[in-house]
């Protein structure tokens, strides 16, 4: 099995190496990864932006009527799931952090700060990764589709393993320092190589993968 280490140095020469750059703006990154849940970037981040231009405030959107939050998000779809979704945890954080601030976790241990983030409606192991390693620059590694399948086909998480276990399981493998460099480089290999239907294991640089698939037996010969 290959060292997460090693799978880095294979893949950074064909995605180049990632660099962190935390956006300090935790709630508009949880907000933006709960409208991401079960739909594409490109829908997600215009849910995002229409969503944003529609209210003045974090407080104004927590209080308006819930039919302006659907309306808002309705480019993302599963408008009537997330709307809800979405003003009841800007409501709990509203209730702790009254000015919407949530970049005072920074100076929280990480695992206060996870659970925390947990506990709030609609937020899972990745939705939490995502917010603590993309905001506020904490060691967390989420799992997304994308790492989940690649790190399954190369024998780094066990194949019946749920996504939700495999965030730890992979935290533990994986250096905290490499995170967010083996987070993004899994990402890209799975859109863009060892994609669900099709793994392109032939343009693949790492050869000693268990699930590569072997190449095509060449026909015998025919008689001249
Ligand atoms: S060898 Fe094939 S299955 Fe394995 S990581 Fe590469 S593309 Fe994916």
């Amino acid at each position: 099995m290959y060292e997460p280490g090693r799978i880095i140095d294979l893949l950074v020469p064909l995605y180049g190496m990632p660099v962190l750059r935390p956006s300090g703006d935790p709630l508009s990154e949880l907000i933006l990864t709960l409208l991401s849940q079960n739909t594409s970037d490109v829908n997600s981040g215009r849910a995002f932006i229409s969503l944003m231009r529609r209210f003045p405030s974090w407080r104004a959107m927590a209080e308006a009527p819930l039919a302006e939050i659907e309306a808002a998000i309705r480019p993302g779809g599963l408008a009537r799931q997330k709307a809800p979704r979405i003003q009841a945890v800007l409501r709990a954080v509203e209730a702790r952090f009254p000015d919407f601030d949530l970049g005072v976790l920074c100076a929280l241990p990480l695992e206060e700060v996870r659970a925390w983030l947990r506990s709030l409606p609609g937020v899972g192991p990745k939705t939490a990764a995502c917010v603590l390693l993309f905001s506020l620059g904490f060691p967390a590694l989420p799992v997304d589709t994308h790492v989940e399948r690649v790190a399954k086909r190369l024998g780094l998480v066990p194949e019946r393993m749920t996504a939700e276990r495999a965030h730890g399981h992979l935290e533990a493998l994986v250096r905290p320092s490499d995170y967010y460099i083996f987070h993004m480089l899994l990402i890209k290999h799975g859109r863009r190589t060892c994609s669900a239907r099709r793994p392109a294991c032939s343009r693949c640089p790492l050869v000693e993968c268990p699930a590569r698939a072997e190449p095509p037996v060449e026909a015998p010969a025919g008689p001249a």
